[in-house]
C-alpha cells in the first residue's frame, strides 16, 4: 500500500493537512450520525450540546438535550431560571459544576451583551466554564472561526495519525496535536472539519479497536502502519486508587427524610444529599462514624442520637473509592434553614441529588 508522507512522532505539514482535511470532510458528509444538535447552527443550542457532551455519552445526552431546550429555549430563558431549576433539569447527567457554570455564563452574557454569545474563542474563554475545548467547539461550529477544538477523541485520532510518542494531553505531544488540529481546520469549513474529527474518533478511531479499514486516513496513518494502532495514544500509568469512607445520616419521620444542600465552594456544591460527613482514609470504623455524625449534626444545628448502620454503597470520584455507610439518626425537629429540608424519598430526585445520595436512595426503599 502506498503511504503518503507519514512519519512517526512528527507534526503535520501544511501540505499533508491539505490532503487529509478534504478526505475527512467527505467521509463525514456520508457517515455523520443524525444528532439533534446537528440540525441547528444556533450558538446557544450548540453551546448546550457541547457542555452536555463533556464526559457524558451521546445516547445519554440526546433525550436530555431536547428536554433542556424545551425548558430553556434560549439564553435569556436560562439566565432567568433559578439555580435549583437548572440543577434539577441537569439531574442524571452528573458533573453538575458544568450546569452551574453554564447558568453563570448565561447571566453574564445577558448582562454584558444583551443575550448573544460572543463569536470568537478568545472572547468565549472569558466566560465561566469555557475552557479551550468548549470555546473552540462553539466558535468553530456556530461561527465558523478556524480554531481547533481538541477533546479526548481528537487527541486520540491525531496522536495515532502522527504516532506521537508522548501523552497527547501534556507537553510536547499536546502542542503537536493542537498545531495539527489548527492546520486541518484552516483547510475546510471549520464547523465541518471539527465535527468530522470528533466523529471519526467516536465512530471509527475508537479507543480499544480502531476500525482502520473504514478510515479515510488509513493510508496516511503512522499508527496504522505500526500494526498496533490501539497502542496509541501513549498514556502514563493510571493513578493508584485510594479507599476512603464517609457516613450519611438517615433521619426519617412520617413526612420523609432529612436532606441538606452541599455548601458552596466544595465538591458537589449546591446539590442535595442525605447529610454526609467528610471522608477519612481506610475502611468503615464505627467509633469514628458516631463521632463524625455527631459533629455533623451539631454543625447543622441538630441534636442527633446516632443509631445503627442501615445501608452501605460504594461510589467513585476521580481516584477515590468511597464507601458510604448510612446510619439511622434520631432527634427533635429543628427550624430549617434554606439549605436543609424534609422531603419524601419519591420527590427527592427533583431537588438535584449527588450521585452518592441517589445510590443510597435506591437502596433505602427496602429499608423504610
Ligand atoms: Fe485511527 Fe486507524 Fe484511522 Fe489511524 S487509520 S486514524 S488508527 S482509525
Amino acid at each position: 500500500m502506498e503511504r503518503r508522507g507519514q512519519g512517526t512522532g512528527t507534526g503535520l505539514t501544511v501540505a499533508r493537512a491539505r490532503d487529509l482535511a478534504p478526505r475527512l470532510v467527505q467521509w463525514y458528509r456520508v457517515h455523520a450520525r443524525d444528532l439533534p444538535w446537528r440540525h441547528r447552527r444556533d450558538p446557544y443550542a450548540i453551546w448546550v450540546s457541547e457542555v452536555m457532551l463533556q464526559q457524558t455519552r451521546v445516547e445519554a445526552v440526546v433525550g436530555r438535550y431536547q428536554a433542556f431546550l424545551r425548558q430553556f429555549p434560549d439564553l435569556p430563558a436560562l439566565a432567568a431560571a433559578e439555580p435549583a431549576e437548572v440543577l434539577a433539569a441537569w439531574a442524571g447527567l452528573g458533573y453538575y459544576r458544568r450546569a452551574r457554570q453554564m447558568h453563570a455564563a448565561a447571566r453574564a452574557v445577558l448582562g454584558e451583551s444583551g443575550g448573544s454569545l460572543p463569536s470568537t474563542a478568545a472572547m468565549l474563554r472569558l466566560l465561566p466554564g469555557f475552557g479551550a475545548y468548549t470555546a473552540g467547539a462553539v466558535a468553530s461550529i456556530a461561527f465558523d472561526e478556524p480554531v481547533p477544538a481538541v477533546d479526548g477523541n481528537v487527541e486520540r485520532v491525531l496522536s495515532r495519525l502522527l504516532a506521537l510518542p508522548g501523552d497527547p494531553a501534556r507537553g510536547e505531544a499536546a502542542r503537536t496535536v493542537r498545531s495539527a488540529a489548527q492546520r486541518l481546520v484552516e483547510c475546510e469549513p471549520p464547523h465541518l472539519l471539527n465535527q468530522a474529527l470528533m466523529e471519526l474518533g467516536a465512530l471509527v478511531c475508537t479507543p480499544r479497536s480502531p476500525r482502520c479499514a473504514e478510515c479515510p486516513w488509513q493510508d496516511s496513518c503512522a499508527a496504522n502502519a505500526t500494526g498496533s494502532p490501539e497502542s496509541f495514544p501513549r498514556k502514563p500509568p493510571p493513578r493508584e486508587s485510594v479507599a476512603v469512607t464517609a457516613y450519611a445520616a438517615i433521619q426519617r419521620d412520617p413526612h420523609g427524610l432529612f436532606w441538606r444542600r452541599r455548601p458552596e465552594g466544595g465538591h458537589n456544591a449546591g446539590l442535595w444529599e442525605l447529610p454526609t460527613t467528610p471522608w477519612h482514609g481506610g475502611a468503615p470504623d464505627e467509633r469514628r462514624a458516631r463521632q463524625l455524625l455527631s459533629e455533623l449534626g451539631r454543625e447543622l444545628g441538630q441534636e442527633w442520637t446516632v443509631g445503627e448502620p442501615v445501608v452501605r454503597v460504594r461510589h467513585g470520584i476521580t481516584h477515590h473509592r468511597i464507601t458510604v455507610v448510612g446510619y439511622g439518626v434520631d432527634g427533635p425537629r429543628r427550624p430549617l434553614t434554606p439549605d436543609l429540608a424534609w422531603a419524601d424519598p419519591a420527590d427527592a430526585d427533583a431537588l438535584g441529588l449527588t450521585a452518592a445520595a441517589s445510590k443510597l436512595l435506591r437502596k433505602l426503599p427496602t429499608l423504610l
